[in-house]
Order: C-alpha cells, then sequence, then structure tokens
C-alpha cells in the first residue's frame, strides 16, 4: 500500500514518522493509501517551513504579473485533469461525481479570479494630503502562510487561500485532512509542473501534531483554517498567541425558511438538494427548514416527495444522487443525533437509518431522513448534524422564523425562498447570517466575492476567496513622504 509522501522544497521526500493510518473509501471500505500521521511529522514541519523561509524573499521579489503566469499553467492543468481529480476526490470523500466535478470548478474559479492580482494588489495614493506631502499604502506579503483544510472539499477549500497567497508573494504550506490526502497529493503533482520556484508551495500530511507544530512554528506568519467550530476556537486562539495573522472558517446550522408564496416545485427541489447533497457534508447544507404557514402540509409534502425519490450510492455509479458519509463513526453519531431527535420529541417522517446498497453492503451509507416536530428548545435543533437530515419547522411569521435564526449560535447561512420582495429584503437585513440566499440553496460566495461566516461559524475578520483573500495575504504599508524643493539639486 503506497505511504504517502510530503511535497518540501520542490520534490516529493518521505515523512519523518513511521506511524500511519489508512485512507479508507467510504463507499467500499478499501485502503486507497497510508498516511503518515504523528509526532514525527514535526520535524516534516520543519523541513516544509524553512524551505518556504528560503524561497520567501526572492519570490515576493518577482513582478506581480510574474507570478500570476503560472497560475494560469495551473488553471489548464486542472481542467485538463479534471475528471481523474473528480475520481478520486469521490473515492475518498464519497460524494458523486458530479459533486466532486462542481468543487473542482469552484477550485478553478478561485485560480482565474488570483490572476487578477496585479489589478486586486494597487493601492491608494494621495497626493498632497497636507502640503507639500504625499501619503500611499504598499501591499507586500506576510511570508510563510499555512492553510489546515477539512475532509469535505478536499479539492476545493485550499484554493480558498493558495491561488491568491502565492499571487500576492508569499509562500504556502498545505496540511490537507489525514481523511482525504490524496486529492491534494495528485494536485501537488500538477504544481509541480507549473514552474514555480522551489519551496513557494508545499505540503505536508498529518494530524494534530502536525497542526500544532504549524501554529507553534515561529517562522509561519499567517494560518487559514477550515473546519468544525471546536477545532476552528482552538487555532484561533493558539495561532494568534503565537503571534500569526488568523482565519479560522467552522460548522454551522444551517436554516432555510419558507413563505406560503414560494414556487412549491422548484423550492422543495433546491432545499432538498441543499440538505441531502454532499450527503449532508456540507457547511452550507440546508439543516433546520422552517415553513411558514404551511398548514396544509404541502411543502411537507413536496420535501418529503423529493427527497424519497433521491438514489444513494456510490458516487460514480451512473445516476447516483447522493454517496456516503464520510468514516463508520460519523454515520454512527448521525444515527445516534436521530435517535436522540426522537427522544426529545421528533418524529420520524421518513428514516434513512439502516441502509443497505447493492453491492457496496460495506459502505457508511444514510439514506435522505426527515424529522418533524423537532422541538425548538431541545438540542439536535442546535447541533451539526453533517449528515442528511432535514429538520421541519412550523413557525406563523417570517418574523418569528427571523427571530428563530438569530438564536442560533452558528451563521454561516441563512435562506428564504419566497416570490416577495419586501419579505427578502427584511430577511437580508435582519438575519444574522454571514452568506444569505434568496430562493437559493446553497448560498456558496464564487470565487470574486468573500466565503463569508458570522459568530461560531468564523473567527477572525478577513474571510477566503476574491478582495478578503488578497487582503489577508498582504501587509500593509503607509508611507508619508515629503520632497522639500529646497532639498533637491536642480536640474
Ligand atoms: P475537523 O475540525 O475535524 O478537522 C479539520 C482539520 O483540523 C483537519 O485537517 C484535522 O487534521 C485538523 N484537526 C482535527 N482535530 C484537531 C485537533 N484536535 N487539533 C488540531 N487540529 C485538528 O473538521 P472536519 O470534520 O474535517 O470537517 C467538517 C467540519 O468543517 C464541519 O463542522 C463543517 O461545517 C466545517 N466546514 C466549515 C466550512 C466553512 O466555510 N465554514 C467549510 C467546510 C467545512
Amino acid at each position: 500500500m503506497e505511504l504517502l509522501q510530503n511535497y518540501i522544497d520542490g520534490g516529493w521526500r518521505a515523512s519523518n514518522e513511521r506511524q500511519a493510518i489508512d485512507v479508507i473509501n467510504p463507499a467500499t471500505q478499501q485502503c486507497m493509501a497510508r498516511v503518515p500521521y504523528g509526532g514525527g511529522t514535526v520535524e516534516d514541519v520543519d523541513a516544509a517551513v524553512a524551505a518556504a523561509a528560503r524561497a520567501a524573499a526572492a519570490w515576493a521579489e518577482v513582478p506581480v504579473m510574474q507570478r500570476v503566469q503560472p497560475l494560469y499553467r495551473l488553471k489548464a492543468l486542472l481542467e485538463e485533469h479534471l475528471e481523474e481529480l473528480a475520481e478520486t476526490i469521490t473515492n475518498e470523500c464519497g460524494k458523486t461525481r458530479a459533486e466532486s466535478v462542481g468543487e473542482l470548478q469552484r477550485a478553478i474559479e478561485n485560480v482565474e479570479t488570483a490572476c487578477a492580482a496585479p489589478l486586486l494588489m494597487q493601492s491608494e495614493f494621495s497626493e498632497n494630503i497636507t502640503r507639500g506631502i504625499d501619503e500611499f499604502v504598499i501591499r507586500q506579503p506576510v511570508g510563510v502562510c499555512a492553510c489546515i483544510a477539512p475532509f469535505n472539499f478536499p479539492g476545493m477549500i485550499p484554493f480558498w487561500f493558495l491561488p491568491y497567497a502565492i499571487a500576492c508573494g508569499n509562500t504556502f504550506l498545505i496540511k490537507p485532512s489525514e481523511k482525504v490526502p490524496l486529492t491534494m497529493q495528485k494536485v501537488m503533482g500538477l504544481i509541480d509542473r507549473i514552474g514555480l520556484p522551489a519551496g513557494v508551495v508545499s505540503l505536508v500530511h498529518g494530524g494534530k501534531e502536525t497542526v500544532d507544530a504549524l501554529l507553534e512554528h515561529p517562522g509561519i506568519k499567517a494560518i487559514s483554517f477550515v473546519g468544525s467550530t471546536q477545532i476552528a476556537r482552538y487555532i484561533y486562539a493558539k495561532a494568534a498567541q503565537h503571534g500569526k495573522r488568523v482565519q479560522a472558517q467552522g460548522g454551522a446550522k444551517n436554516p432555510v425558511v419558507v413563505l406560503p408564496d414560494a414556487d412549491l416545485e422548484t423550492t422543495s427541489r433546491i432545499i432538498a438538494d441543499s440538505v441531502y447533497g454532499c450527503a449532508g457534508q456540507r457547511c452550507l447544507a440546508a439543516s433546520n427548514i422552517v415553513l411558514v404557514g404551511d398548514q396544509r402540509g404541502q411543502i411537507k409534502d413536496a420535501l418529503y416527495e423529493a427527497a424519497k425519490s433521491r438514489k444513494t450510492g456510490y458516487g460514480l455509479t451512473e445516476g447516483v444522487e447522493m454517496g456516503p458519509v464520510i468514516t463508520k463513526e460519523s454515520k454512527t453519531r448521525i444515527e445516534h443525533l436521530i435517535e436522540q431527535g426522537t427522544q426529545e420529541g421528533a418524529t420520524v417522517l421518513l428514516d434513512g437509518r439502516g441502509a443497505a446498497i447493492e453491492g457496496f453492503e460495506q459502505g457508511n451509507f444514510i439514506q435522505p431522513t426527515i424529522l418533524t416536530d423537532v422541538p425548538l428548545d431541545g438540542q439536535l435543533i442546535r447541533t451539526e448534524i453533517f449528515g442528511p437530515v432535514m429538520s421541519l419547522i412550523n413557525l406563523a411569521t417570517v418574523e418569528e422564523a427571523v427571530a428563530f435564526i438569530n438564536r442560533n449560535a452558528y451563521g454561516n447561512m441563512a435562506c428564504l425562498f419566497t416570490g416577495s420582495g419586501a419579505s427578502a429584503r427584511k430577511f437580508r437585513s435582519e438575519a444574522n447570517a454571514g452568506n444569505i440566499g434568496i430562493n437559493i440553496g446553497v448560498a456558496a460566495p464564487m470565487a470574486q466575492f468573500p466565503f463569508s461566516g458570522w459568530n461560531d461559524s468564523f473567527f477572525g475578520d478577513l474571510h477566503g476567496q476574491g478582495r478578503h483573500a488578497i487582503e489577508f495575504f498582504t501587509q500593509t504599508k503607509v508611507v508619508i513622504e515629503r520632497w522639500p524643493k529646497e532639498w533637491s539639486r536642480k536640474f
């Protein structure tokens, strides 16, 4: 079985760690590779940071127009290898081929947007801000930066940061999730071919020890993290304690509100896609569906039909619409949460537990599940399930719905389905969430916009993607200049 290597200083290097864990295909339980995991990876981090630090000064000196040229080559290579990368994502992460292709397209869009760095890095200049004095801002790279990624979008999330970081003149380390290290391993094989100087981008595998080494390393100046809230909080505090700038995206519990004037067919289809897409393992997956004024249960019935007809199976099988969840532990946890919901008083309208998929009996499958009458004062309504479970809640007014949303500790996404502009306007203004969808089920910002998030879903200030990423990966230097005529030689 292949033991994954790190990519450090422009080449593949064996890890200093002898221990490794299996990378498991969640549909088949087949072991696909082994990934180094343990305290020996601390030395790997040291080697990667040393190489990144050696490369940093010269890379920062390269004019930005030249720094983006390798990104154009990376875009072309990602497109050329799209199908093969998508298969890797499906095999290690479980999602369907279409979902894998979709996430890679989002990655490519970030590469394209980062190619605008020559323009985005331009800055402010004020002539004669006071008599005889000019003042302006220079954007300079931060230095060595690192990202720590989650399992659920192995091909996309590092791209919220990587292309912007290097376009801005930084050097960059990636620590993928140990559950899904193969996609970035393949991507690094492509990055190896785009003509970057050694040390500009590195890949280091591992788990907690590796992350702690990154957080504590004095050579690293900035940390970008995406994962669960508990770990995001830890990363934010520890990275700050070690003097780094940090952006830490956390978990979610996303509400979607449906008003009676929403189009029944489209709304139920989009919501089912949001709840069950990627088997509910999206940080923007709809989870609490708030039905306003659905006395006759029309929306509930439409959602039931949309959920029931969803085909679950191995993500590379033609026609499959939903894959497995990531691990056996995850499946057990989700099934326990469904049970907890019933103990709190919820009713199971559609039960996806105990799913057996022919030919994939060992897979971590859960079929679409719907809970109704979920109590508002219970735990389940607040807990991130991260699985294919829809909780239905009935409320009387849009005001009640907004109040419900704003009691949520998270704030990643809130969506509204309606035909009313006035309701939409009120909702987008008053709902406390970083990403708002109006008649949209997964309000995922495109690369030109920050991937936002509020409250317990985000710790920091500047987000990934677009202009926020350019700001995060540059430090501003303000220059105040005076050139008195009498000091200058006249020519
Ligand atoms: P996770 O927090 O378990 O792991 C994320 C990363 O942190 C991994 O690389 C892992 O190796 C590392 N890590 C895990 N435990 C650690 C510890 N104790 N100390 C230091 N590092 C540790 O998250 P996950 O299960 O991989 O991903 C799913 C979570 O990510 C969900 O909560 C989801 O909502 C969230 N997520 C959020 C966003 C967003 O934009 N807000 C996007 C994607 C995923």
